[in-house]
């Protein structure tokens, strides 16, 4: 062996020594570690507080509940966020909290990593950027028929960031020498921001929803409120999707809601999440928190 292969074997295998004594589980995370991410996530939340054009379409707003109704959606919201949050898989959370006083001068824990935002907006959509920062627009909290269909997205969400889909979708959307040039220089910080509003309304790739999918259905399973949402939330914009059966027999796609801008429909999505809950034997049901009011009554209320 020639001292060039040496050295290339040596230098493998320490790099693979390297990348397992630190714990980490992807080349992505290699690059983009969970502070980056948290980094990047504050970055842009902090752009969305304001209204910064590079992040907020026209005539949209970060949600106050200054009155009363508004009030007790927003705690309704945030209540069934945190129900989410509990629901997920203790290596999990693990794998997402980075280390140091990363969450509001804090160390990060569950109940303080997530941040569940509201924006006004016409735009009937829900997004997770990375470092736990989720935000519903309110014309998609409109839409919603049940407090299944709230948490089911919430729950889908909350997946897309448990499985940094948005860290990876940047890595190969900027790649591997910018990022490195990034963190050697100015920070990554402003990535999100950088990248545009755009960026986060573009298609996510269907592995990525499908693993956010199942994820979505072990929150809402572990929660005890009934899976349904999903399947009948994307179930509305295809045609042939019956409401009764919780199944669809063609594709005939719609682009009646804007979620799918970012979250591409299809029946066979739609019949695997009813498949799934068809196969657990689940019967929760789609409004269960109902105290001050189901969760549309809620919506009404509030006028959003
Ligand atoms: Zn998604």
């Amino acid at each position: 062996m020639s001292n060039k292969w040496k050295v290339f074997w040596v230098a493998s295998f320490a790099f693979v020594v390297f990348f397992q004594a630190c714990g980490m589980h992807s080349w992505q995370e290699m690059l983009v570690s969970t502070s980056d991410e948290k980094q990047m996530g504050r970055e842009f939340d902090s752009l969305v507080k304001i209204g910064d054009k590079s992040v907020m379409g026209a005539g949209e707003s970060i949600f106050e509940p200054n009155t009363a109704a508004k009030k007790v959606l927003w705690d309704y919201y945030q209540a069934r966020a945190k129900e989410v949050v509990n629901a997920i898989d203790k290596n999990d959370l693990d794998a997402l909290l980075p280390s140091g006083k990363e969450c509001n001068k804090q160390a990060c824990t569950k109940d303080n990593f997530f941040e569940f935002k509201i924006i006004n907006s016409k735009t009937r959509n829900a997004f997770a950027v990375p470092g736990g920062y989720v935000y519903f627009y309110t014309a998609i909290l409109k839409d919603f028929k049940s407090e299944s269909e709230l948490v089911s997205v919430l729950g889908h969400e909350v997946g897309h960031v448990v499985k940094h889909h948005s860290r990876d979708r940047i890595v190969k959307q900027i790649g591997a020498s910018a990022i490195i040039d990034l963190l050697l220089g100015p920070g990554i910080g402003g990535t999100l921001a950088e990248l545009g509003a755009g960026f986060w309304l573009t298609k996510n790739g269907q592995d990525d929803e499908s693993e956010s999918d199942v994820l979505g259905f072990y929150y809402t399973n572990k929660i005890g409120i009934s899976s349904q949402g999903l399947s009948d939330f994307f179930g509305r914009g295809l045609r042939s999707y019956n409401a009764a059966t919780g199944e669809c027999n063609e594709g005939k796609e719609s682009s009646l809601l804007d979620v799918f801008s970012t979250h591409p429909p299809s029946c066979e999505r739609v019949n695997r999440n009813t498949e799934r809950i068809k196969n657990s034997g689940q019967n929760f049901p789609k409004d269960k928190n109902c105290a001050n009011g189901c969760f549309t009554d809620l919506v009404k209320a509030a006028g959003i």
